[in-house]
């Protein structure tokens, strides 16, 4: 156990602060304070934290190109269960723990759901006791920061390394790896064998900062581990550059410094869309070959067996991003331990496990060949001979042209990503039920039909603890109250909730906490952006990134078909709604833009107009990120999950409001469908088109919106809005909503599913009603929300994929 009294706790502050800012606690800010407390708390953890490289038990290595992991300082002392000994410890010098806890940066190192797996997957393998660690990149700005100006989004940098540094990192400088770019391979006779001998490359230096991941009360520790790209020596001068492309004046010298620091120096903002940027390919094979050198490098020191490399490490690759660890692995087995292409290839397909995580064509990682051949020649090379040995057994088990073009990993120049991943992986999973089915029916089905057994489904989940015990205090101790503490251990426990649905006292208390929770969120609106909500109002809230396939779209048509009905009607009788909206748009995605531009006109407009009396109010929160979502989900009574079916693989933000009991209203989509299985159909509300309505039209066509259009009155009204100047300054951006939903057809079903989304919206305002049912409804989902927590989820990643067969 972690154990420290509240006395030695004060000394240790004490004497941190002094040797970090050489001042006293009455001199130092909050943010100040808040360093040494992380400080503080990364010497209380030091002697747990020790590099556990030489354990005897398998280890797993998560690659990913993002890591979206929120402030640490609540959840670390929460998983410590140190909370209550600093908290009055601080109290004795004066300092509010809360106000520290507010202080921290957030790290906006992802874009959104794939990098927020990733962080909820860490906290639950130190949570299980799994040695699993992260890998990705210390990227100096994370995702823009995002400002509204005239209702235009407008991105600023996120300089979150304001002075170089961050609270919870140790650099660790001694386990610093060179990658190389660029240059000739040669293949020369060394012993008998041919070997790749590579020159002229350009060397980056990854230097490696920790941040600690603490498991929930069991002195459990991994690790985060984020690459910076550094010049290779880091006393910069003309006189130590290595790099023949830059060697001479000192101009060549800036050059070089400028080329490595490049690729740590900005996440890109794209999110499901492919970003065919060199930069992006470099990104990619620093933070793979950075990883896997290092992977290497301790297992060099452990001196096992080269042979049994996968009975000890297991890699896992979210999404395709850090597929180049295929041929990484491959390059370090045959170039520098000198094994055969046979071992190797064989040692890698038993180490890589895969994760996919979307349908959507752009979202799918093609690399052309030349950039591939330029930029990383031996891993070129070493594709180049996985395809052709893999199109060999194609051949010779199919006779089938165009499924081998289909099949194969290089196809009209380019490089595919995926299929790379399935040829030199042991396992490929979906993130939900139906995603998974999609991939063996639809999308994957040459590679299911080739290798049934190599595919499984791995349903996302989200980490309770900081989705529910931290981040909603109130609801975490009335379930304790009421069901003990195993819950917070074995969500499944979670369903004893059940044996109060009846119990009109626990649905009261239930209904009090939410409104507490929709008070603060109120008192924060007004005092952000001015604007008066009403806590009795229903929040209806929809918070992910702004995407047409998620349909924000759908969301605001419905709010404007709402504001008419009120404008006809003006007695009109409906429980009064708050509509609270979250997204960033990627910078260059017009249309995305667009839709943010129209809401907050729409939001302008109805919030003030006296005529409707209140009933209906639209926010729009700026720059929305995980300390916000922390803040918005504990206060939420409607979750809006409204994607067009197949579209949304799994989806998290769902689990999150699930579990905070919020109502979802939703479409047959991802992990909606299990959220419908858990709590049957009295307990969310689904509307729309199935999935398999979806695919049929995709297939074989039959949906004009033009039609639709022009016999919906409703539809009409609401369209007509965009371009008829009913609502202000938006006749640009009216104009391209406007023509994505008639001219282009409406890619994502937007008028297809708005009849049927403003039936199960009415059917949310009458359920709404009676406040006792509406309890019970929110507590039976509560209940049944155990299944989605994460610890669930990386059990079966570990008992199915990692630790298979051990
Ligand atoms: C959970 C989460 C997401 C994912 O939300 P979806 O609704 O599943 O798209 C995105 N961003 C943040 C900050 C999150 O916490």
């Amino acid at each position: 156990m972690v154990r420290i009294t509240k006395q030695e706790f004060k000394e240790m502050f004490n004497s941190k602060i002094y040797s970090i800012y050489a001042h006293s606690i009455n001199e130092a800010t909050n943010e100040q304070l808040q360093i040494v407390l992380s400080s503080v708390i990364k010497d209380i953890i030091a002697k747990y934290w020790v590099d556990n490289r030489l354990s005897t038990n398998k280890e797993v290595y998560y690659f990913s190109i993002e890591f979206l992991i929120g402030r640490q300082l609540k959840s670390n002392l929460l998983n410590l269960q140190i909370e209550e000994v600093i908290k009055e410890g601080l109290e004795d010098m004066g300092i509010d723990l809360d106000d520290l806890i507010c202080a921290e940066k957030d790290p906006a190192l992802g874009n959104g759901g794939l990098g927020r797996l990733a962080a909820c997957f860490l906290d639950s393998m130190a949570s299980l006791n799994i040695s699993g660690h992260g890998y990705g990149i210390r990227y100096k700005y994370g995702l823009f920061e995002q400002k509204f100006i005239n209702g235009y989004q407008v991105e600023v940098p996120d300089n979150w390394l304001l002075h170089e540094q961050y609270s919870w990192e140790s650099i660790r400088p001694n386990k610093a790896v060179v990658v190389k770019f660029g240059g000739e391979v040669y293949l020369e006779e060394d012993n008998g064998r041919l070997k790749a001998k590579h020159h002229g490359y350009i060397p980056v230096m990854a230097m490696p900062y920790d941040i600690p991941i603490i498991g929930y009360d069991n002195d459990f520790i991994n690790t985060l581990r984020l690459f910076k790209a550094e010049i290779l020596n880091r006393d910069f001068g003309i006189n130590t550059l290595y790099a023949n492309t830059f060697t001479g004046s000192y101009e060549q010298a800036l050059k070089y410094k400028y080329y490595t620091e490049e690729i740590s120096q900005v996440l890109y903002p794209n999110d499901s869309n492919h970003a065919g940027k060199l930069l992006r390919l470099k990104q990619e094979y620093f933070l793979v070959s950075s990883g896997i050198q290092d992977i290497i490098n301790k297992y060099r020191k452990n001196k096992f067996d080269i042979l049994d490399f996968p009975k000890h490490i297991a890699i896992h690759i979210n999404d395709t991003h850090p597929t180049l660890c295929i041929p990484e692995l491959m390059r370090i087995l045959l170039d520098e331990e000198g094994l055969s292409w046979e071992e190797a290839f064989d040692i890698t397909k038993n180490t890589i496990s895969y994760t996919n995580h979307t349908i959507m064509a752009e979202a799918m990682e093609k690399w052309p060949v030349d950039m591939m051949k330029e930029l990383l020649p031996r891993i070129y090379m070493i594709i180049e001979e996985i395809n052709k040995r893999y199109v060999e057994y194609l051949n010779h088990k199919y006779n089938d042209n165009e499924k081998i073009r289909r099949m194969s990993i290089i196809c009209d120049n380019n490089i595919n990503m995926a299929n790379l991943s399935i040829i030199g992986s042991y396992s490929v999973n979906g993130v939900a039920k139906l995603h998974t089915e999609i991939l063996k029916k639809e999308v994957l089905s040459d590679f299911y039909e080739d290798d049934p057994g190599k595919f499984n489904n791995k349903t996302n989940g989200i980490a309770h603890r900081r989705w529910l015990i931290s981040c909603n205090e109130d609801l975490s101790n009335l379930i304790t109250e009421h069901i003990g503490n195993i819950w917070k251990k074995d969500t499944e426990e979670l369903k004893r909730l059940e044996d109060y649905k009846e119990n009109r006292n626990f649905l009261k208390k239930l209904e009090c906490i939410k409104i507490k929770n929709k008070t603060k969120l109120a008192n924060f609106i007004a005092e952000e952006y001015g604007i008066c909500i009403n806590p009795e109002s229903i929040y209806d809230v929809q918070i992910k990134r702004l995407h047409a396939y998620k349909r924000q779209l759908l969301n605001v048509l419905h709010i404007l078909h709402l504001y008419h009905e009120l404008l006809e009607n003006p007695e009109l009788d409906i429980v009064p709604r708050t509509f609270i909206f979250g997204a960033k748009a990627a910078p260059g995605y017009h249309l995305a833009k667009c839709i943010i531009k129209l809401i907050n006109s729409v939001a302008e407009k109805i919030n003030n107009d006296k005529s409707i009396n209140n009933k209906i109010k639209v926010v729009f929160i700026e720059n929305y990120g995980v300390s916000l979502a922390e803040k918005i989900i504990p206060s939420t009574d409607v979750s809006e999950q409204i994607s067009t079916a197949t579209k949304e693989a799994s989806g998290t933000g769902n689990m999150k409001f699930m579990m905070n009991g919020a109502i979802t209203l939703a479409t047959l989509d991802g992990a909606n469908v299990e959220i419908y299985d858990q709590v049957g159909e009295e307990n969310i509300v689904i509307f729309g088109l199935k999935a398999s309505q979806v695919l049929n039209y995709n297939k074989y066509g039959g949906y004009s919106s033009l039609d639709l259009y022009n016999s919906n009155f409703k539809i009409k009204r609401v369209v007509d809005d965009l371009v008829n100047g009913f609502i202000p300054n938006i006749s640009k951006e009216g104009r391209v909503i406007y023509d994505s939903l008639i001219t282009y057809n409406d890619e994502y079903f937007v008028l297809r599913d708005f009849e049927n989304y403003i039936e199960a919206q009415s059917k949310i305002d009458t359920l709404y009603r009676d406040k006792e049912k509406w309890s019970k409804m929110c507590l039976i989902n509560i209940a049944n929300s155990g299944i989605f927590s994460s610890d669930r989820t990386i059990s079966e990643y570990a008992k199915d994929i990692w630790f298979r067969g051990c």
